[in-house]
């Protein structure tokens, strides 16, 4: 069994698959390691790679706006991606990577424990819940996968490139909070 900690120092040298040969920072996820509710998106973009922290560009400060909204902190909540290097070009990553990448995310859900899931945009989506998953299809329900309560969402990037999605994007993480009180007060 792998500490958080361990899992990062691998990943920060892992050559599991071809994106270790552009990344500069592997970006392995930060927040509580005791976090009740857990956001996974696809992976780092440009910002995330230089700074080695995950959202920390413009959708990572839309993200900030909606955990602050629901009154919650970054620092209260854990914050990861599928693959922890960036694709280049911020491209969608190949199956290939996310398959070789998958490994550390679930080693990361096991050890936070959380009680729910936010999975931010159809990447997520698909490496999570199964290949058929389609976003504008599941998003807005609750899936109970495993222990997990799943709420699949847009991901932030996507709501910044489409104003139409932000009241789902919105009503999406009062749900997860929603879900988390009723878990929390049974
Ligand atoms: S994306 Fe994941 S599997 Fe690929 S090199 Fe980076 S840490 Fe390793």
């Amino acid at each position: 069994m792998y500490s958080l900690s361990e899992l990062e120092q691998l990943c920060s040298e892992c050559k599991k698959c071809r994106l270790c040969s552009t990344r500069k920072n592997a970006v392995f996820g930060e927040g509580s390691d005791r976090a009740d509710i857990m956001f996974i998106g696809e992976g780092p973009g440009e910002q995330e790679d230089l700074q080695g922290r995950p959202f920390v560009g413009k959708a990572g400060k839309l993200l900030d706006k909606g955990i602050e909204a629901l009154g919650l902190s970054r620092e209260s909540v854990y914050i990861a991606n599928i693959v922890k290097c960036r694709p280049p070009g911020n491209r969608v990553p190949e199956d290939d990577e996310a398959a070789s990448c998958i490994e550390y995310l679930r080693w990361q859900v096991k050890l936070i424990d959380p009680k729910v899931i936010v999975l931010l945009g159809s990447t997520a989506g698909r490496n999570i819940i199964g290949k058929d998953f389609r976003i504008t299809r599941q998003r807005g329900n609750v899936i109970e996968f495993g222990k997990f309560k799943i709420v699949p969402t847009y991901h932030p990037a996507a709501v910044l490139r489409d104003d139409t999605k932000k009241a789902d994007f919105w009503s999406d993480l009062k749900l997860a909070v929603k879900i988390y009180g009723q878990i929390k007060n049974c």
